[in-house]
């Protein structure tokens, strides 16, 4: 099959999506993002590469990031991260706060917000800067040393982060967080300030379909079974109240950011990334889930 072939009638069939939907617009600095950039980068794990569109072109990546600190918290730490936080699709939005006072403050799963932010706790125990660390870490693992944070993004994150505030001190009040709230807040707005291309986010994602073990370092990261979690938990809660939808569509472990980028991946065979700003109402790139959706039916490739 011919990769680059495959991308390009994606990208025409695509085409009419690109543009629709909203750009996320709680804060300025994500509202001024172009609506009609488009980028889709396959990265397979012999090294080759294929890209349509803005694949170099470094955007937001927002909930795409919490895919990579729960690689380096449950690398780190093990088994024991589930203690504070489950494994179950919560159904609702991605900054929902119902759930958790059923459960007593303990959120659904690491990749809505509440999640997130008990995974950024462990990180907090686990690094004097886990920000500069997880930007370290995804420099080396994309081989591009201009990953960075987004600061006017993390401050907006932050000027703009009630919801999120609200989240971290109902779980501080049962006893789910460690660290200083303000501690959690600025860490994790931190991580999803992050900007990064469609090419860097699959060499990084790269990984996760590789048993654990990176093919641009060569470091394992995970242990086969610890790749083989996180990856369903891509599938079943990675698109938020939209997961379901996501993989009845397009049928593979993906995590998605508000800032329209979409991390997906075929196990043993490649990760890919896609890029396209307009959000449908749950929060995901609408072009994006349309690109991944014609990818797999064009190629018969999906893990089912
Ligand atoms: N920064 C956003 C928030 O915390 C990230 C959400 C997302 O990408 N779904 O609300």
């Amino acid at each position: 099959m011919d990769y680059q072939d495959l991308l390009d009638v994606v990208h025409q069939e695509v085409r009419p999506h690109i543009g629709k939907g909203r750009v996320a617009d709680y804060i300025p600095a994500l509202a001024r993002v172009p609506a009609e950039r488009f980028g889709l980068c396959l990265h397979l794990l012999d090294g080759r590469e294929y890209g349509v569109g803005d694949v170099d072109e470094a955007f937001s990546i927002q909930s795409v990031s919490k895919v990579f600190a729960l690689v380096l918290a449950l690398g780190a730490l093990g088994e024991q991260i589930w203690q504070r936080v489950g494994r179950e699709p919560s159904g609702n939005p991605f900054n929902s706060l119902v759930q958790l006072e059923y459960e007593h403050g303990i959120p659904r799963n690491p990749f809505i917000n509440a999640g997130a932010l008990v995974i950024t706790d462990w990180l907090l125990g686990l690094h004097a800067d886990p920000s500069a660390e997880l930007v370290a870490w995804l420099r080396r693992e994309s081989a591009s040393a201009r990953v960075a944070i987004d600061a006017e993004v993390a401050a907006s994150e932050r000027a703009h982060g009630d919801r999120n505030a609200a989240l971290a001190h109902f779980m501080k009040s049962c006893g789910n967080l460690q660290a200083p709230v303000e501690r959690v807040l600025q860490t994790y707005f931190d991580h999803c300030a992050i900007r990064m291309s469609c090419r860097e986010l699959a060499r990084a994602g790269a990984l996760l379909a590789n048993h654990g073990r990176s093919p641009i370092t060569g470091e394992s990261w995970l242990t086969r079974s610890q790749a083989k979690q996180i990856a369903a938990l891509m599938l079943t809660c990675g698109t938020y109240d939209a997961a379901g939808d996501f993989a009845f569509r397009v049928g593979l472990p993906g995590k998605s950011g508000v800032g329209g980028g979409i991390l997906a991946v075929i196990p043993q065979r490649m990760s890919l990334c896609v890029w396209s700003p307009g959000l449908d109402p749950r929060g995901n790139s609408l072009a994006g889930v349309e690109a991944l959706e014609r990818f797999t039916t064009l190629s018969g490739i999906s893990i089912f």
